[in-house]
């Protein structure tokens, strides 16, 4: 057996990874960027390394320094976890160069399934089906038109080198195909260096569906049965659960063989997981499933297969990296059961998945039966810009999907984040959406119902803000209702204004807040003596009121409140609404007259500054592209008027909420 193991990850899957060498006696050591010094898995390691900066390709993806924190440390195995230098066989053999185990597959067949196209050929000749399509070196787009014809459209073009969903294209008819192609090839660029394409018919109602295999240095390969990761945004995974709904037995026998056949060809040894498009439109049947690609690591959502296998899969992949035998063959393998896995993202779904960065003021997992939940962070921390902003997955198990997806509906409505805005209440959404609920869903099934699973653009709820404004007063009312009212420093505050004060009558104070960034201005009520409601507040606002004392709770499911220096956040049903008082000092031109400052949504880099000073802009125009966690934004001019200052420069990061550019709106004339 092994007796250390080096880490070459950050986050959940670190954390996960420590755990179980741990348990089996290894010594663990980990490594850090600057960014991550004060980070769980650092903490949780025996020993630990820092390898660089906080960006990944200074620090998690240089092979050299890595191999250096390990023979410093003494390490005699690394394991790659998932992401970074998992999938590069460069890093395989520098493990190998130095002596070290490298917990993962043999170079060469994470070489033979890097790129695509090398992988759908190869599969075909080891009898595993494909999706038809062309995938060969000619990339004449004349050409590449004429074999998109042939396959019938609609199709999809791919990336050879693709990954993440980048570089696909749908393309439903011949006259889209050029433009589709260019930018195809322009992403494909740009994003892997490589600018090939391949070429594949679009499968109807297309549900994603793996097998996840294994293999040992004795020859032996098992499947571990499959994971539906149908549940999709942008070609990435959201929910995924085993087995599939609905799957046939004679599919999962013939999907099984395949995906073994698949690591055969190949020599595979370790985990590794075969990836399969379905044809769903008739349901799923035995022989409508394509081969799409095989990625050789351990997969993200490896945890459902876990649930239904009662294995440990980082348990079976240091056994087999220390040259055992595979702990169970295939006929000792059997599903027990349902498990769903959800990953929680610092993201914001009511405007278009926004990446979200910034302290996590709370973080709290409500715990359940059969509730497993991994992550990387806890409160406190920061959720960085520099790498995925994945919180935590968080796994459910049932006997039946009903009572898996109840449970993981159940833990995800108790559970709270505080800071940065999160898809949880989108999540929760999922889990109870007829459509998924009932099996009847594709890759398509996020996308077509974005309205009803709330991730559109939707006002902070009116009941919410009463309560938190109640929530707001509450110490500063009780300390003006006691005697130490005079003592209190607040003078300027509205929570001390005595304006509204009548000796006989209700007395009303209005209290400008800032809800979700936006204005808003909430009425205290204090009922008049007399009408045997002394000393309670009432909140008016919205259209509705609230009472502190009489019914401080009237929503359904208890919110949780978290309490900052300047507000608070209140959390109900996994929604996030930040109450804060309006300072008069933090102006934001934006709402004052049409025009103000353009302002970063989110920590990232400045990638272009698109106008200059003195510059006449029309509202919509744009400003600036900031990128943050792979992806760009364009920020636009709120107003027509003139660009007055810019107050960064391209190359720059800048946090979220830093002033990036500022413009007079155009006053108009008189008529
Ligand atoms: P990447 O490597 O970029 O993640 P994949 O080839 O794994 O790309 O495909 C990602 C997703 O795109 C799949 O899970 C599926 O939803 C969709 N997809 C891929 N190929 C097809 C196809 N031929 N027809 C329909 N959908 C597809």
């Amino acid at each position: 057996m092994l007796s250390s193991v080096l880490i070459a990850n950050r986050g959940e899957i670190a954390v996960r990874i420590i755990r179980t060498a741990r348990r089996m006696g290894l010594r663990t050591i980990a490594v850090y960027s600057d960014a991550d010094a004060h980070a769980m898995h650092v903490r949780l390691a025996d020993e630990a390394y820092p390898i660089g900066p906080a960006p990944a390709r200074e620090s998690y993806l240089v092979i050299d320094r890595i191999i250096e924190a390990a023979r410093r440390s003494g390490a005699e195995a690394i394991h790659p976890g998932y992401g970074f230098l998992s999938e590069r066989a460069e890093f395989a053999d520098a493990c190998a160069e130095a002596g070290i185990v490298f917990i993962g597959p043999p170079a060469n067949a994470i070489r033979a399934m890097g790129l695509k196209d090398g992988a759908k050929s190869l599969m075909q000749r080891a009898g595993v089906p494909v999706v038809p399509g062309y995938h060969g070196a000619n990339q004449d787009p004349k050409f590449l038109k004429e074999k998109a014809y042939e396959i019938g459209y609609p199709v999809l073009i791919k990336a050879v080198a693709g990954g993440g969903g980048k570089g696909m294209k749908k393309v439903e008819k011949l006259v889209d195909f050029d433009e589709a192609l260019a930018s195809a090839q322009r992403e494909a660029a740009s994003s892997f260096g490589d600018p090939r394409v391949l070429i594949e018919k679009y499968v109807q109602a297309p549900r994603h569906i793996e097998i996840q295999v294994f293999g040992d240095a004795q020859g032996n390969v098992v499947h571990l049965f499959e994971r539906d990761c149908s549940l999709q945004r942008r070609h990435q995974k959201v929910i995924e659960e085993a087995p599939a709904p609905a799957m046939p037995p004679a599919m999962r026998e013939a999907m099984g063989r395949a995906a073994v056949e698949a690591a055969k060809a190949v020599g595979y040894v370790g985990a590794g997981t075969v990836e399969f498009i379905a044809d769903g439109s008739n349901g799923l049947q035995a022989d409508k499933f394509y081969f799409m690609e095989m990625n050789t690591r351990l997969q993200v959502e490896h945890p459902v297969t876990e649930a239904i296998t009662g294995q440990d899969l980082v348990e079976w992949q240091i056994r087999v990296a220390a040259g055992e035998r595979l702990p169970l063959l295939q006929d000792e393998l059997a599903i027990h059961g349902h498990a769903v896995e959800a990953r929680l993202y610092a993201e914001d779904p009511e405007r278009g998945f926004l990446p979200s960065t910034g302290r996590l003021h709370t973080l709290e997992f409500g715990d359940g039966e059969g509730v497993r939940v991994d992550t990387g962070v806890e409160a406190g921390a920061e959720v960085s810009p520099f790498y995925d902003p994945m919180i935590a997955k968080v796994i459910a198990f049932g006997e039946t999907r009903d009572e898996a997806l109840d449970r993981l509906g159940a833990v995800l409505g108790r559970t709270v984040v505080a800071g940065p805005r999160t898809n949880l209440a989108f999540l929760k959404a999922l889990t109870e959406a007829p459509g998924f609920r009932s099996g009847a869903f594709d890759t398509g099934f996020i996308d077509r119902n974005l309205a009803a699973l709330g991730a559109v653009p939707r006002a902070a709820d009116p009941a919410t803000v009463r309560l938190a404004a109640l929530k707001l007063v509450d110490g500063a009312w009780a300390a003006r209702q006691g005697r130490d009212q005079a003592r209190s420093n607040e003078a300027a505050s509205p929570w001390s204004a005595t304006d509204g004060f009548q000796l006989a009558a209700a007395r009303r104070v209005s209290v400008p807040l800032v809800v979700d960034g936006e204005r808003a201005t909430v009425e205290l009520v204090s009922p008049a003596p007399g009408t045997g409601r002394t000393g309670s507040i009432q909140a008016v606002f919205g259209g509705g009121t609230s009472d502190y004392h009489d019914d401080y709770l009237p929503v359904a499911n208890d919110p949780a409140f978290t309490l900052t220096r300047d507000g608070l956040f209140v959390v109900r049903d996994g929604r996030q609404t930040e109450v804060r008082r309006f300072d008069p000092f933090d102006v934001d031109l934006d709402h004052l007259d049409g025009g103000g400052a353009v302002k970063a949504p989110m920590h990232g880099k400045v990638i272009a500054v698109l106008v200059e000073p003195g510059q006449a802009v029309a509202k919509g125009d744009r400003i600036a592209v900031i990128e943050a966690m792979k992806m760009e934004h364009t920020l636009v001019s709120p107003a027509d008027g003139t660009v007055t200052a810019i107050a960064v420069t391209a190359g720059e990061q800048v946090a979220e909420g830093a002033p990036v550019a500022t413009i007079e709106a155009r006053t108009e004339q008189a008529a």
